[in-house]
């Protein structure tokens, strides 16, 4: 019988399912992924993190109770630097030793660190660390990381072209069954923020359902490519060391300058100490530059119905700056 491996839909999943998931199948694991987010994960996971953290690590702890029962081991990395000179959030750093600390019961974790603050070589590192938990055969290791590197590039592809990351998971492997961007005419809005904002339905209740149904077209900065990602956070008086803050500055900018966009969405965590910092570069370079601007903060006590008041705002705004009212106020 395969060996079972557990991964939170939530946090990096956004980011890396397909490479990890893809790995472990090819070294012969099963993936089990949490279900979506939803009332009972959201519950479980305040009553059993501590008060003080975001709602994006209350999520988390959720997600991984989810999965307590179903799994042989629950992969949960910690996250120390994806890119060199780059660093994670501080409460990624801390995130294994938070949860195994928080939440009883637990099976054994694949708590691995990935570190490639100094160089690349860290990651094989952490691949081959994480695949000798299934098996001591290095070069089926190496050799299933390069298969889900292959994938991998598949989804981000997808992205590329204007594909959601949750529409390009569902569809990496068969590219004409993805969802690309809706073709009509309508406004082009920038959806800011960390992914696990954007993309969990249930925290941010819909928000890019919602969109779509006004006929907005959505970018987010996952679509932009990584060159001008860089050129534009370079701009920065000071370099940006958080990697998905530098990810954050540099797509906005570049859609804000290159005049691609026809608002901006900041969609943030209550109590967010990076997006408090984010929020303010953004929306002081959307103002310079004319492109209205609105905040979105989410926690677990948001109600729909506010976020449902504030996008049909942003949307009478929007309309009413196309009807040439240019000077109507883009920040209220
Ligand atoms: S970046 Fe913000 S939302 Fe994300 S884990 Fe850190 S504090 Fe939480």
């Amino acid at each position: 019988m395969s060996l079972k491996i557990g991964i939170p839909q939530s946090l990096f999943y956004y980011d890396y399912l397909p490479l990890w998931k893809e790995f472990f199948s090819e070294l012969g694991a099963e993936v089990i992924v949490s279900s979506r987010t939803n009332k009972s994960i959201l519950n479980h996971g305040v009553s059993n993190c501590v008060d003080e953290a975001c709602l994006p690590v209350k999520v988390y702890h959720g997600h991984v109770i989810d999965l307590r029962d179903k799994v042989d081991y629950i992969f949960m990395p910690k996250i120390i630097s994806t890119h060199k000179r780059e660093y994670g959030c501080p409460k990624y750093l801390g995130l294994p030793e938070m949860v195994q600390n928080s939440v009883s019961n637990l099976p054994p974790c694949i708590d691995v660190n990935v570190n490639l603050i100094k160089s690349n070589s860290g990651l094989m590192d952490a691949v081959i660390e994480t695949g000798k938990y299934i098996t001591p055969n290095i070069s089926k290791i190496k050799k299933a990381y390069k298969v889900a590197a292959k994938h991998y590039e598949n989804y981000k592809r997808l992205i590329n072209k204007g594909v959601i990351p949750i529409e390009a998971i569902k569809s990496y492997n068969n590219a004409a069954k993805a969802i690309g961007p809706v073709n009509n005419n309508g406004p082009i809005f920038m959806l800011v923020g960390h992914p696990y904002n954007l993309y969990d339905e249930y925290i941010n209740m819909n928000l890019i359902k919602k969109l779509w149904s006004y006929g907005v077209r959505i970018v987010t900065s996952e679509m932009i490519d990584t060159e001008k990602v860089d050129f534009y956070s370079d701009k920065l008086p000071k370099r940006m060391f958080w990697s998905y803050g530098k990810r954050i500055i540099g797509s906005s900018f570049y859609m804000i300058n290159e005049n691609e966009v026809d608002g901006i969405i900041y969609v943030s965590s209550f109590g967010c100490g990076v997006d408090s910092i984010l929020i303010d570069l953004v929306q002081r370079e959307a103002r310079e530059k004319g492109i209205p601007f609105t905040l979105l903060t989410i926690d677990e006590h948001t109600g729909e119905a506010g976020i449902n008041t504030r996008i049909e705002a942003f949307m009478d705004m929007i309309n009413r700056r196309n009807r040439n009212e240019n000077y109507i106020s883009t920040h209220g």
